[in-house]
């Protein structure tokens, strides 16, 4: 018969520590969040391999007291709750006195800490569990904790990590997400001897931002705030021209705690409905304070998802307000602009009315937000009833789309199409005995070809065009690049820098030169020739998307297609009006090409229609 025997304690640290520690930036997100329990305002976070080898954080906190500080790693020891009580008024990050216990069950742990009023500071070290080392050091106020070699002694743990990159991208991102939280609290990240972002504490959200993702996008932020009984929301929206493809733009705090709202985000992009193209989504770093009573934290382990009561009630709330801020913000410039009125109005006296964001216009906002001047006729407030699609389900039916429109491209052209279009009719050889007859509807381009008529798409012929000349070099080894003068200087996120970390050769062999340029920055220096012309920087910034959310890129041959594709999408995109010389240009290649008939990702870029089908059509032949 089996034994029943009880566990001893390390093993049952272990077995909590499972649940704790999942990988380095879980670690990084338990020691930041005793470091602002502790009072800090200032922490620093500085990792190495992806914090798989080394993580060290410092603050300047509060310390522990010298005799407290072996307990402080006992499981469920923490001095932030009492009893049970005390659950419902918690204020503190941390409260079950799991972590450091279960950090110190699986690696190496080295914690130095100094309190106000003690003289000298501790240096306690603990391995997998084991007290190492007790011993009085001089040390500034506060603490510091080091831990080495995560997972040391739990290996089948250690599988389950990802690459230094991937776990080091997981670590910027929480540590963004946390300065973000907090823009009352100095934070400092470091990575690989790097420094990636700091900020100054001075607990304005917007300079946060600045740091974070650079001026391109602060300078496309307007302040946002709406209050209500038992919630206020701070924070700063992106102006509609601000978009991205998906949505890690959107960031929500409840009572200074990143987390992750469908509920919010549906309010959010909702409030933008009507401003935003289909598949676009806005930008924002909201800051809801909730009374907590009303919010519960506690519904996913890692704490980044809430549930609110009345949450319907909230979101529609805020999705009004959203709305109304932006429509407000629309209608500041028309209100407040005076035309210049003779030379009176140049006097350098005359206060500057030219911005939305000049003082008076400000203010009005604020006053049109508070409610101080009533913003026009008051509208209901909107049920918040129609059902939006989850994350999940719209990334689905995108795929879904995706891959039936590259699998079977006439399929979606409709059954009577069908039958008049044909579209493998043309040969390279016959390039040149065609005549452009013009453009319609600002995209479609006409043709007549011996005996047929061809229309042909201005986008998805230039995409396969450039695309293919593109690929053509890298095949050949040999793109060649056009420098950027001066070069784009595009801020990242710490995932999008991973993405370009790791497929940094391969941008390379694409005929892209990309250097740091300190901190989250990177510099394009030089584009493939044949994508010059294209802002180099919702370039770079478009093809990390592409590459983000396509299906996990294969072979290495699979990667660099996938990098020309999104690359030649990027530089098309913003092209829209084409002149005839232009257009007779592009045709030459594009007939040229082996299958001019489909753009890279499987659209066709030309239909054509006999002559016979015509006479059809018009009854002049049955
Ligand atoms: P919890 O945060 O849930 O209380 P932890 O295991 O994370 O549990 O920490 C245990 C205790 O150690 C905390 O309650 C706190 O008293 C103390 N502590 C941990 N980190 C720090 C720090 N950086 N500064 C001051 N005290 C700390
Ligand atoms: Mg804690």
């Amino acid at each position: 018969m089996a034994q029943i025997r009880m566990l001893d304690e390390r093993v049952i640290d272990q077995i909590a520590a499972g649940e704790v520690v999942e990988r380095p930036a879980s670690v990084v997100k338990e020691l930041v969040e005793n470091a602002c329990d502790a009072g800090a305002d200032a922490v620093t976070v500085e990792i190495r391999d992806g914090g798989t080898t080394f993580i060290r954080v410092t603050d300047n906190g509060s310390g522990i007291e010298s005799d407290q500080v072996q307990r402080a790693f006992y499981r469920h020891a923490t001095s932030k709750i009492q009893d049970v009580d005390d659950l419902f008024h918690i204020r503190s990050l941390g409260f079950r006195g799991e972590a450091l216990s279960s950090i110190a069950a699986v690696s190496l742990v080295e914690m130095i800490t100094k309190t106000k009023d003690a003289l000298t500071g501790v240096r306690y070290c603990i391995e997998g569990g084991r007290e190492r080392e007790f011993s009085e050091v001089g040390a500034p106020e506060g603490t510091t904790v080091i831990i080495r070699d995560l997972f040391f002694n739990t290996p089948a743990r250690r599988k389950f990590l990802k690459t230094p990159a991937t776990e080091g991208s997981h670590v910027a991102d929480l540590m963004e997400h946390l300065a973000l939280a907090r823009p009352d609290i100095s934070f400092s990240f470091v990575q690989n001897r790097q420094p990636r972002f700091s900020t100054s504490g001075s607990g304005d959200l917007k300079e946060v931002v600045y740091r974070i993702y650079g001026r391109e996008i602060a300078k496309e932020l307007f302040p946002f705030s709406a209050e209500r009984e038992g919630l206020r929301a701070d924070g700063f929206l992106g102006t509609p021209q601000l978009v991205r493809p998906n949505r890690n733009f959107e960031f929500f705090f409840v009572n200074r705690r990143y987390i992750r709202s469908q509920l919010l985000s549906a309010a959010l992009e909702g409030g933008y409905a009507s401003r935003l193209m289909q598949h676009k989504f806005p930008v924002g770093w909201l800051h809801l304070t909730v009374d907590p009573t009303r919010v519960d934290v506690n519904v996913h382990p890692s704490k980044m998802e809430v549930r609110f009561s009345e949450g319907r009630q909230l979101s529609a709330f805020l999705e009004e307000q959203i709305r109304q801020a932006l429509h407000d913000r629309e209608m500041i410039p028309s209100v407040t602009l005076s035309p210049p009125a003779g030379p009176a109005a140049a006097a350098p006296a005359a206060p500057s009315q030219d911005s939305p964001e000049s003082g008076s216009a400000r203010e009005l906002a604020g006053k049109l937000l508070s409610g101080q001047i009533p913003a026009g006729p008051a509208r209901p407030p909107q049920p918040f009833e129609r059902r939006r699609l989850t994350e999940m389900e719209v990334r689905e039916r995108l795929e879904y789309e995706a891959v039936k429109r590259a699998d079977e491209p006439d399929r979606t052209e409709g059954a009577e199409q069908l039958n008049l279009f044909s579209e493998k009719l043309l040969s390279p050889g016959a390039v040149k005995q065609y005549e452009l007859i013009g453009q319609i509807f600002g995209t479609y381009w006409i043709a007549s070809y011996q005996d047929k008529m061809i229309l042909i798409d201005q986008h998805a012929a230039h995409e396969k065009v450039k695309y293919e000349a593109l690929m053509k070099k890298i095949r050949e080894g040999k793109p060649d690049s056009q420098n950027l003068m001066p070069p784009a200087v595009v801020t990242l996120t710490g995932a999008e820098l991973a993405l370009l970390e790791r497929y940094r050769e391969h941008f390379a062999r694409a005929g892209f030169e990309i250097e740091p340029f300190g901190g989250n920055s990177c510099a394009v220096r030089a584009v493939p020739c044949d994508l010059y012309g294209s802002p180099g920087e919702t370039l770079l910034r478009d093809i990390l998307n592409g590459l983000e959310t396509g299906q996990r890129p294969g072979t290495p041959a699979a990667v660099t297609e996938r990098i020309a594709t999104m690359a030649c999408k990027a530089a098309v995109k913003g092209n829209h009006r084409m002149e005839r010389v232009e257009m007779e240009a592009l045709l030459d290649q594009l007939l040229s090409l082996d299958n001019p008939y489909q753009c890279p990702h499987g659209r066709p870029t030309m239909i054509t229609m006999s002559r016979q089908e015509l006479e059809r059509k018009f009854k002049r032949i049955v």
